[in-house]
């Protein structure tokens, strides 16, 4: 996770913290109050708490063209997506995902695709030959 993204997640939190006009709007705000100071994985909890719905940004009286230039669900998403990436295991496959995200997709579905088709293939010769040697019951 960028360092980047951290030290600015503390920035606006740390305003968010003393203004606290947001603090019935959803778990982030309780969450940030109980703390005095923000450890990384403060960080990435109370950003994964945020479900993305803006109502804390349209309602902030500190965002653009304030000098504060608070933007708390953007902050907050860059630090999910980011730890994401950084937990998800393996971890190429996690960059992968962020690079070519659709292609990788798409191979996923086609190799699932080809396996199911394969299975019910070899079930449905199987079943046939089952069959075949079955004795007859009408004698
Ligand atoms: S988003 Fe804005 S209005 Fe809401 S608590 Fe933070 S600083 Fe206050
Ligand atoms: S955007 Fe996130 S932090 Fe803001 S009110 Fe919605 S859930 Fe809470």
């Amino acid at each position: 996770m960028s360092s980047e993204s951290i030290a600015e997640a503390v920035r606006q939190l740390q305003i968010c913290d003393a203004c606290r006009y947001c603090e019935g709007y959803c778990a982030v705000f309780p969450a940030l109050h109980r703390k005095r100071a923000f450890a990384d994985g403060d960080i990435t909890q109370i950003a994964n708490l945020c479900h993305n719905c803006r109502g804390c940004y349209y309602a902030c009286q500190f965002t653009e063209p304030h000098e504060f230039d608070l933007n708390v669900p953007g902050i907050l998403a860059r630090v999910r997506q980011e730890s994401w990436q950084d937990l998800a295991a393996p971890s190429g496959l996690a960059r992968l995902f962020h690079s070519h995200g659709t292609a990788l997709a798409a191979t996923v579905v086609i190799a699932f695709a080809a396996m199911i088709w394969t299975a019910k293939a070899i079930g449905s010769a199987g079943g046939c030959a089952s069959k075949q040697g079955a004795p007859s019951l009408g004698g």
